[in-house]
């Protein structure tokens, strides 16, 4: 027997409410904030995130799907989509429009990552990035819709982390200390952060170890030690979010994991789903376009894990708007019979009317306990008498009331039953 591969997942019809709610509701969110939508390739050249993303990222180092294609290019199932939709933007010239451009996209995400509740080696992620402008208000905005994102959908207690990270002018200087700080306690840290220390001192802050805790309890605070730029956009954007009413928890181990950020990161966290319980991430990041080869240009966003959210909907218990029965569960007695309600199937599809037939010539009775199972709002019953008289019986399937109506009629029966029921 195949089974689906490791960290993937079927998403079966039952649970395909949740995924159209949020789908919808993306759809509808994002171009009240200016995002227009666009669709993109699953893989990118390796290089695009080896350089974008950065080669000693737990990203590009540990978790890529890369392979060889028979051209012999190295590509990389997306890791991440900020890369790539830079890409986009600088392939497709897009600063001569008015900044910032604003776009956004539902991806699938591949990471080899070790599987468990809320972590997989394919997700769905919307991302949302709003690229060519640096104003602190840009910032605000994403940070805005994200939370708007979560919050439409009905979910509660979410808490948004936010901190700075500075830029190529103040990072440095804090890395010094936050480096200078861990050899100050090098005895009390474990040895993959020994190896952080030098190859990425960023990470550091990520450790999940318990040894680890205290010296990162103590690392000096990157917000502490902005460049005078980077603390006045810290703080304008503080403002902002002060002013939208948008409660924040100012967290120091704020890192985010990959190497394009500066400046400002975020993350949206839910409670009660796990010990995977960021929903969603983000941040600024000025310098990705000059590393992809384009013109310095500035740019902010976020992805959010759609099955994590989905995870925190049903924890949470809440449920897509519910949908009632509608269209028709076609039944029928013989042969003659169910050519008859074939047609009438599809004569009920091209009103735009869903209808079911029941297939394998079982008996009636089976039928109608396939209807009662089947989510539709009536059975068309055609009997012998009813295909002789051009008629056909209309069952309600809530009430079990019947009524014959002209095989003509139906379409017109059967759209006025659905919006006295609607109003
Ligand atoms: P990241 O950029 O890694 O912070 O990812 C952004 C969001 O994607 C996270 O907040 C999660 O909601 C989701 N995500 C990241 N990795 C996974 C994963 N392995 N499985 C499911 N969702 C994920």
């Amino acid at each position: 027997m195949y089974k689906a591969p490791r960290g993937t997942q079927d998403i079966l019809p039952p649970d395909q409410p949740h995924w159209q709610w949020i789908r919808g509701w993306i759809q509808e969110l994002c171009p009240l904030y200016g995002y227009g939508r666009i669709d993109k390739p699953l893989f990118e050249p390796t290089e695009l995130f080896t350089r974008g993303v950065g080669e000693s990222t737990e990203v590009v180092e540990k978790q890529m799907y890369t392979f060889q294609d028979k051209g012999g290019s190295s590509l990389t199932l997306l890791p991440e989509a900020t890369a790539p939709v830079m890409r986009t933007y600088l392939e497709h010239g897009m600063h001569v429009l008015p900044q910032p451009v604003k776009l956004y996209a539902v991806l699938p995400i591949f990471r080899h990552d070790r599987p468990q509740a809320g972590r997989y080696r394919q997700f769905s992620q919307l991302n949302c990035e709003a690229i060519g402008e640096a104003d602190p208000a840009v910032d605000a905005e994403s940070i805005a819709l994200a939370w708007r994102f979560f919050h439409g959908l009905g979910l509660s207690q979410l808490s948004l982390q936010l901190n700075s990270i500075g830029d190529a002018t103040c990072r440095p200087g804090y890395l010094e200390a936050l480096v200078a700080h861990y050899r100050a306690n090098e005895d009390e840290i474990c040895d993959e952060c020994r190896e952080r220390m030098v190859k990425n001192p960023m990470r550091l802050l990520d450790c999940k170890r318990r040894r680890c805790q205290p010296v990162i309890d103590g690392s000096p605070k990157s917000a502490e030690l902005l460049c005078g730029p980077c603390d006045e956009h810290f703080q304008e954007l503080r403002r902002h979010l002060d002013r939208l009413g948008l409660n924040y928890h100012l967290n120091h181990r704020l890192a985010r994991g990959l190497d394009y950020y500066t400046r400002t990161v975020f993350e949206i966290w839910a409670p009660g789903i796990g010990a995977q319980s960021a929903l969603l991430g983000g941040g600024r990041y000025d310098g990705l376009a000059e590393v992809l080869g384009g013109q310095p240009t500035p740019g902010v966003g976020f992805a959010a894990g759609l099955e994590r959210t989905v995870l925190a909907l049903k924890t949470q218990e809440a449920e897509p708007p519910a949908s009632s029965p509608s269209g028709a569960y076609l039944a029928y007695l013989g042969d003659d019979e169910k050519a008859e309600a074939f047609s009438l199937a599809e004569r009920l599809r091209e009103a735009g009317i869903p209808a079911l037939l029941g297939f394998g010539n079982r008996s009636l009775k089976a039928q109608m306990r396939e209807a009662d199972r089947s989510g539709a709002a009536h059975a068309l019953i055609v009997g012998s008498r009813e295909r002789e008289s051009g008629m056909v019986t209309v069952r309600d399937l809530a009430t079990g009331a019947e009524v014959p109506v002209p095989q003509e009629e139906v379409v017109r029966w059967l759209r006025e039953r659905a919006s006295a029921l609607a109003s």
